[in-house]
C-alpha cells in the first residue's frame, strides 16, 4: 500500500517546508520535495499542514473507580482521539484489587486495548503499594513496554515519601521514569472533611479544598525525593498552577531532572465555572481543580518558555448526569474527572499557534514530539522523518468550528469546551499509512491499534 501526500506544508517540532511525503507500508519512505511516485492514493494537501500525529500522554479509558465507570472505553475514547488529530496515547492505569501485582493490570488492559484500540497506544504502570517483590517486578514491566510508572500523593492508594524515594531509585535504576500527581494528601483531606461538616458542599469547595499550596508543596516534597533517590527523573503531570510552575523553573534552573505536564483545562478554563447554576459546576469536578484566573497565562508562559514540555488532556469523562446524581447534594462524592481527548489538538492549535501564544514548532513538539520522546516513543512515534511510523495529522487553518459536545465522537454527555470557537481543526488523521478519519468520518477498524513498548529512555542512576 502506497500513500502519496501532496502539496502540503510539513511541520515538524524543529521546522516548517512546503514538500510532498511518499508512504509505504505504514512508513514514511520519503519526505520532502517534488515525489514523482505511482500510488495506490494521492492526496492533495495544498494549503493545509501536515503534522505528526498527536500524542496524548495522560488518558484514561475505561477506567473504573469503584464508583463509577469512565464514560469512554478504548474503542469510543480511541476515535474520539483520531477524530482530534491524535494517534498515539499512553494510558494511565487504573487501580486493581488492593495487593495486586503490577502486571495484573497490564494484563487486563492489554486485553481491553488489544480488541478496542484503533490507535497505537502505550501504558503507565501504577503503583498501589511497594514491597519488595513490586520493586522487583518494575525491570520486567520496563522489558515489557511500560518504561513510566505513576505514584500518588493523595486518594486511598498514596504513596509515602520513603515509598516514593525507593520507587524513584528503583525505576532511576532503570532508566524509566517516575510520575507523580502531586497534590498534599492531609491538607486537603483535612479541608474537605471540614467543608462538609459546615454544610459547605457547593462545587466551588472542591476548589477551595485542593489549594495552589497543596500543589506547591507536594511538588517541592518531589524534587527533594529525586535528588535524593540520585536526580532519578521526575515528571509532574497536570500541573495546574502558576506557582506550581514556578517551583519547577526554579529546580530546573538548578539542575533537577524535572519535566512537566499541564493540559487545555488548566489553560483555558478557571475557578469561576465551579459557579455555573443547575449544578453545571460539577462538570469541572477534577483534580487538582481549575485556578483562579491568571494562572492561564502563566502556565501559557511555562509553555514557550519551556519549563512545561507536554500538554495532555487527563481525559477522564464521566457524565454530567452520573456527576449531578452523585455529586449534586455534596462535592465529595462526585467521580472526578473530565473528557478532552478530542478537543486538544484544535485547542492548543487556535489558542495557541493562531492567537500568536506559540509558534508552530513549538506546538508540534508539546503534543507530538516532546511526549514521544520523554516516553519513549521517538522518532516512531512524534516524528517525519524517513522510517517513522505515517502517523499524521492534518490541519486546515483556515477551519472554523465552535465546539460542542454534540459534534464529538466522545462518548459523554457534555463537553467543558463548549461554544468555544476555534480556527484551525484537523480534517485528516492517518495512523501507519492508513487515512482513518476524514473530514470527522472514522473509517477505520475497531482493534486496529497497536502496543507500543516503550523504551526506558534516561541515562541508568548507580546505586539505587
Ligand atoms: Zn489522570
Amino acid at each position: 500500500m502506497r500513500l502519496l501526500l501532496k502539496n502540503g506544508v510539513i511541520v515538524t517540532a524543529e521546522e516548517t517546508f512546503n514538500g510532498d511525503l511518499l508512504i509505504e507500508e505504514g512508513l514514511i519512505s520519503r519526505v520532502g520535495g517534488k515525489i514523482q511516485s505511482e500510488a495506490d492514493r494521492v492526496i492533495d494537501l495544498k494549503g493545509k499542514y501536515v503534522m505528526p500525529g498527536g500524542v496524548d500522554v495522560h488518558t484514561h479509558f475505561n477506567l473504573d473507580v469503584g464508583t463509577a465507570v469512565a464514560a469512554d472505553d478504548f474503542y469510543t475514547g480511541s476515535v474520539a482521539a483520531a477524530a482530534g488529530g491524535t494517534t498515539t496515547i499512553v494510558d494511565h492505569m487504573g487501580f486493581g484489587p488492593r495487593g495486586c501485582s503490577l502486571h495484573h493490570q497490564l494484563d487486563k488492559y492489554m486485553e481491553d486495548a488489544g480488541r478496542d484500540a484503533v490507535i497505537d497506544y502505550g501504558f503507565h504502570g501504577v503503583i498501589q503499594h511497594i514491597n519488595d517483590g513490586i520493586l522487583d517486578e518494575m525491570r520486567s514491566m520496563v522489558e515489557d513496554g511500560v518504561s513510566s510508572f505513576k505514584g500518588y500523593m493523595t486518594y486511598d492508594y498514596k504513596l509515602q515519601d520513603h515509598e516514593m524515594k525507593a520507587v524513584m531509585e528503583r525505576l532511576g535504576s532503570l532508566g524509566a521514569i517516575t510520575t507523580v500527581h502531586a497534590e498534599t494528601h492531609e491538607e486537603i483531606h483535612e479541608l474537605r472533611a471540614r467543608y462538609v461538616a459546615e454544610g459547605k458542599t457547593q462545587p466551588i469547595y472542591h476548589a477551595k479544598s485542593r489549594p495552589v499550596k497543596t500543589e506547591v508543596e507536594a511538588i517541592e516534597r518531589m524534587i527533594e525525593i529525586s535528588r535524593k533517590a540520585g536526580d532519578a527523573p521526575l515528571y509532574v503531570v497536570h500541573l495546574s498552577s502558576g506557582d506550581g510552575l514556578d517551583t519547577i523553573r526554579r529546580a530546573r534552573k538548578a539542575g533537577r531532572n524535572i519535566y512537566a505536564e499541564t493540559c487545555p483545562q488548566y489553560l483555558f478554563l478557571d475557578e469561576s465555572r465551579y459557579m455555573e447554576e443547575d449544578g453545571n459546576g460539577l462538570k469541572y469536578v477534577m483534580s487538582p481543580p481549575l485556578r483562579e484566573r491568571g494562572n492561564n497565562e502563566r502556565l501559557w508562559k511555562g509553555i514557550a518558555d519551556g519549563t512545561i514540555q507536554t500538554v495532555a488532556t487527563d481525559h477522564c469523562p464521566f457524565d454530567l448526569k452520573l456527576k449531578k446524581e452523585m455529586g449534586e447534594k455534596d462535592f465529595t462524592r462526585c467521580p472526578n474527572g473530565a473528557p478532552g481527548v478530542e478537543a486538544r489538538i484544535a485547542l492548543m492549535y487556535s489558542e495557541g499557534v493562531e492567537k500568536g501564544r506559540i509558534g508552530i514548532n513549538r506546538f508540534v513538539d508539546v503534543v507530538s514530539t516532546a511526549p514521544a520522546k520523554l516516553f519513549g516513543l521517538y522518532p516512531g512515534k512524534g516524528s517525519i522523518s524517513v522510517g517513522a511510523d505515517a502517523d499524521l495529522m492534518v490541519i486546515d487553518s483556515e477551519r472554523e468550528v465552535t465546539i460542542s459536545h454534540k459534534n464529538l465522537h466522545e462518548n459523554v454527555d457534555y463537553t467543558p469546551y463548549e461554544g468555544m470557537k476555534v480556527k484551525g481543526y484537523p480534517v485528516m488523521t492517518i495512523s501507519r499509512g492508513e487515512v482513518i478519519v476524514e473530514e470527522g468520518v472514522f473509517t477505520g477498524q475497531r482493534g486496529r491499534g497497536r502496543f507500543l513498548k516503550r523504551k526506558p529512555v534516561f541515562k541508568q542512576i548507580k546505586g539505587g
